[in-house]
């Protein structure tokens, strides 16, 4: 799979991709003998810190035994939600087995899978320590329905019992693969991702709801970064508040008639432009199978979306 992200790319590539490699090699040395190396930064190529002191996640920037060192201890449990709704159905299997092989690996996890269609959802061998429980829920009429009641079953199933069976939660779309370590290094109290899309891009450029009449309205001179709802998480406490939050936004734009341009990301964005991510991802953490031609500054994707037929696996009615 790797290996698909360099074509086209050639010997400079190959090289470019080496040279980097062999950086990080060097700084994970140094991180594993205690040096702080205070005068060199881990990635000078790109952004590790927010204005706000939020880390930015990227390859290089921290010791991933370190990281599983500190976690693992903790015997903590990751709640990871993903809903597979009419067709959708079809990409759990890839889903799942991708993500026993690079998600959280020995770390506890909890899938909660909500479908229409339970008898659909395939039978994954799961390392131990790992579950998974199905919730069925309604068969939405329109694909952009699922996008705006994902965040009220959210908020429900932590109240009714993820608050009880986990210490963290993560959200992840199904339509996506895992092919990197995705590890505890993610974890903090509200985590979202950049989306791969945007982050070379002002922030007027930003898809960012517009009208003021919607409770997703973010003013032109406001925002940090643009991020994409197929990954979002973080402490339960937090990601409650989150969902609550965007699923009143939510409904009190429907009672106005008003549905905002990307629906739930909208929310999803105009909630974090006040509420800051105390942690985020960057694209390697949430890529898209579209931008084949990876950038230099990606040194490797760990969770891709999918190509997908949308006009075949969504529902239009
Ligand atoms: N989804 C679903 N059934 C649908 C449409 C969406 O289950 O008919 C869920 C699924 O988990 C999907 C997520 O909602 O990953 C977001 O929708 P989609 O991936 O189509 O949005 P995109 O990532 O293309 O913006
Ligand atoms: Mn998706």
């Amino acid at each position: 799979m790797t290996s698909d992200w360099l074509q086209g790319t050639g010997d400079r590539g190959v090289f470019i991709l080496r040279q980097a490699t062999e950086t990080i090699r060097q700084n994970v040395k140094r991180l594993q003998h205690g040096q702080s190396w205070l005068l060199t930064p881990l990635r000078p190529d790109v952004l590790t810190v927010t204005p706000w002191l939020a880390p930015i996640v990227w390859e290089g920037t921290f010791d991933p035994v370190l990281i599983d060192n500190i976690y693992k201890p903790l015997n903590l449990t990751i709640a990871t939600t993903v809903f597979a709704v009419g067709k959708y159905t079809r990409f759990l299997r890839d889903f799942l087995e991708t993500a026993e092989q690079h998600y959280m690996v020995g770390f506890k996890v909890h899938y909660y899978v909500f479908t229409d269609q339970p008898e659909q959802v395939p039978a994954v061998t799961l390392a131990p320590g790992r579950k998974l429980s199905i919730t069925r829920v309604p068969k939405f009429n329109r694909w952009q329905e699922i996008s705006l009641r994902r965040m009220e079953i959210i908020q429900t199933a932590i109240e009714e019992r993820i608050h009880k069976e986990a210490d963290y939660i993560y959200c992840l779309d199904v339509d996506m693969k895992f092919h990197n370590r995705w590890g505890p290094e993610v974890l903090d109290t509200l985590v979202a991702a950049i989306h791969p899309w945007f982050y070379q891009l002002d922030r007027k450029q930003f898809s960012y709801e517009r009208r003021p009449a919607s409770k997703a309205y973010v003013p032109v001179d406001q925002g940090d970064f643009y991020y994409m709802a197929a990954v979002f998480g973080g402490r339960i406490e937090d990601v409650h508040k989150l969902t609550k939050t965007c699923r009143e936004h939510l409904e009190e734009d429907k009672n106005n008639n008003l549905e905002a341009v990307w629906q739930e990301e909208s929310h999803l964005n105009q909630y974090l432009v006040y509420q800051k991510p105390t942690k985020l991802l960057s694209p390697e953490y949430l890529w898209d199978d579209l931008k084949s031609r990876k950038p230099n500054e990606i040194k490797l994707i760990r969770f891709s979306a999918i190509i997908k037929d949308k006009a075949e696996v969504r529902e239009n009615a």
